[in-house]
């Protein structure tokens, strides 16, 4: 029988409740256990696809093509759960799902509630999961948000009917809380006990906290929270601020023994945990000698979560090429007004120069310009560079503007009078008039040229990575962009599509259509990340002798 673990979350947001659940997989993992993750959504869009980078982080892609919650990014990275379209349930799914059965009329005649009718559509999707693969011991389901609001309440009703119907032994329930430090730097348990309470109005009682707090809790405040709670003493975990990754999160975690007290609560008999994967990637942290500066020239630099997939993979790549990877943060449109980028990009500017460029994925126009310059600025000065998805695009659009000569070339997306669209609309795609889930979305394939730096970094011509984009390179500059030097390197197994465009008598210069960055572990960076990364190393180096 599948055992279910609910990983709820009081007090407030953004305690790193993804990255607990996660962490919670990887330990399971480590005792041997098949491991399956799913995200609840509390809000009303369908998909994630939708919703702005700015508001809500990046958009995760599955294999499958699903558009879900920055949430499944982080179980990909800790985890070995296999992702699709359905592990995100979100309300709009199941409000979509239970409208159309009520439009065709298979409730027959009765009144459609939330209990039991969008309940019932959770448990399903949730046991739809669990039968995906009949050795999946675990299911670690988190629900979004936090305990109170008005909006998980079905997820959390949901669970109650879940922990009551296959009983405690099968079914837990972990709850994720804050201590704030006032002046003293007393850590205060009022809000823990208030949100385990909210929690008991709910109809479920906690069997596991976890603490967001600055530091390890004592026994003493440990003992007070239990007496308070119900829940048993040394059920009571702390997640301390870490000053080193939050993949060290699953140790710290291990070192408290959560892993032991999930499984003997659930009755679970495991073998002895093996994490060596998690403690060798903390020895090649902790090993790290040097760094390399890589300015990330995007549009929606203020909030880390928009391209987070990004920065953890170049984080990754820094574990295996031995340095510590600092991410210079540039809002393209700086560089728009200038004529020079020196005193932003070069050794004159602030900090220093940067090593490499990465232009990561994104839409609408603004902006552009500036990551043009800086695409123009990194091969005429041959540092590495990295272009993701936009990325690629703007190599495009700068090697058409400015070696082919073609000034007012650009991508459709962003100029639709172009007398040289080098980027355009997909002919699949030019009738499209929906937003959602209408993109190229998901696994596709494509195939590397022999003696490119692509076949290099991935050591196989097939390559699948996952895709989502609009717009493609247009196929009649082909002949015109390679005679002039520039690098087709990959199409897909068709032919019809330039999947990856390379820089000749370059370092390291490449841009690829798809998003390798989906598919990046700490255990082990995606390829061309990990490359990028030794180019940037080896021209800083280089440089320095
Ligand atoms: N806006 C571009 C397109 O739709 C790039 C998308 C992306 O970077 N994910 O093709």
């Amino acid at each position: 029988m599948n055992k279910f673990i609910f990983v709820s979350g009081g007090v407030c947001s953004s305690l790193g409740k993804g990255v607990a659940a996660s962490s919670l997989g990887a330990l399971l993992e480590g005792r041997g256990l098949n491991v399956r993750m799913v995200k609840c959504d509390p809000y009303i869009n369908v998909d994630a696809g939708t919703m702005s980078p700015y508001q809500h982080g990046e958009v995760y892609v599955t294999d499958d093509g699903a558009e879900t919650d920055l949430d499944l990014g982080n179980y990909a990275r800790f985890t070995k759960s296999p992702l699709s379209r359905a592990n995100s349930i979100t309300t709009g799914q199941v409000y979509d799902a239970v409208i159309r059965k009520e439009r065709e009329g298979r409730y027959l005649g009765r009144c459609v509630q939330v209990i039991p009718h969008i309940t019932d559509e959770i448990k399903a999707r949730i046991l739809a999961v669990a039968k995906e693969d009949p050795d999946t011991d675990v299911i670690i389901v988190e629900i979004g948000g936090t305990v109170g609001d008005i909006e998980s309440i079905p997820f959390l009703e949901t669970a109650r009917q879940i922990i009551h119907e296959m009983g405690r032994e099968n079914v837990l329930s972990v709850h994720l809380t804050l201590l704030p430090e006032v002046a003293g730097g007393e850590l205060k348990t009022k809000p823990t006990q208030h949100s385990v309470k909210a929690m008991q109005e709910q109809g479920i009682q906690p069997d596991i906290l976890i603490c967001r707090a600055p530091v390890m809790l004592d026994e003493a405040t440990r003992r007070k929270i239990a007496l308070f709670t119900n829940v048993a003493p040394d059920a009571v975990f702390t997640s301390y601020d870490v000053s080193t990754t939050i993949y060290e999160i699953p140790l710290i975690f291990s070192e408290q023994k959560l892993d032991q007290v999930v499984l003997s609560r659930m009755g679970v008999v495991s073998r002895h945990a093996d994490l060596s994967s998690w403690c060798s990637m903390m020895e090649r942290f902790a090993a790290r000698k040097g760094k390399v500066r890589i300015g990330i020239v995007g549009k929606y630099m203020e909030l880390h979560d928009a391209y987070k997939s990004v920065y953890e993979a170049l984080f990754h790549a820094g574990l295996e090429g031995g340095v510590e990877v600092e991410l210079v943060k540039i809002d393209s449109s700086r560089l728009e007004g200038l004529d020079n980028v020196d005193s932003i990009l070069g050794p004159e500017a602030e900090g220093g120069g940067v090593d490499g460029i990465l232009v990561p994925g994104g839409f609408g126009q603004r902006g552009i310009s500036g990551m043009v310059k800086a695409a123009a600025w990194a091969r005429l000065n041959k540092v590495p560079y990295f272009g993701v998805c936009l990325g690629m695009q703007i190599m495009v659009i700068d090697w058409a503007r400015h070696v082919l000569g073609l000034e007012d070339a650009d991508s459709t997306e962003f100029n639709q009078e172009t007398r040289h669209p080098v980027v355009s609309l997909m002919e699949e795609q030019e009738d499209i008039t929906a937003y959602g889930a209408t993109m190229r979305l998901g696994n596709w394939d494509c195939v590397a040229e022999q003696n490119t730096l692509i076949l290099a970094a991935y050591g196989d011509k097939d390559i699948r990575e996952r895709h989502r984009h609009r717009y493609e390179f247009v196929n009649r500059y082909r002949q015109e962009m390679s005679a002039a030097g520039l690098r087709l390197a990959a199409f897909t197994p068709d032919g019809k599509l330039v999947e990856c465009v390379e820089w000749p008598d370059h370092p390291w210069g490449l841009g690829v259509q798809f998003h390798p960055e989906f598919k990046s572990k700490p255990t082990s960076a995606a390829p061309l990340f990990r490359d990028f990364i030794a180019a940037a190393r080896d021209v800083r180096s280089k440089g320095a002798q």
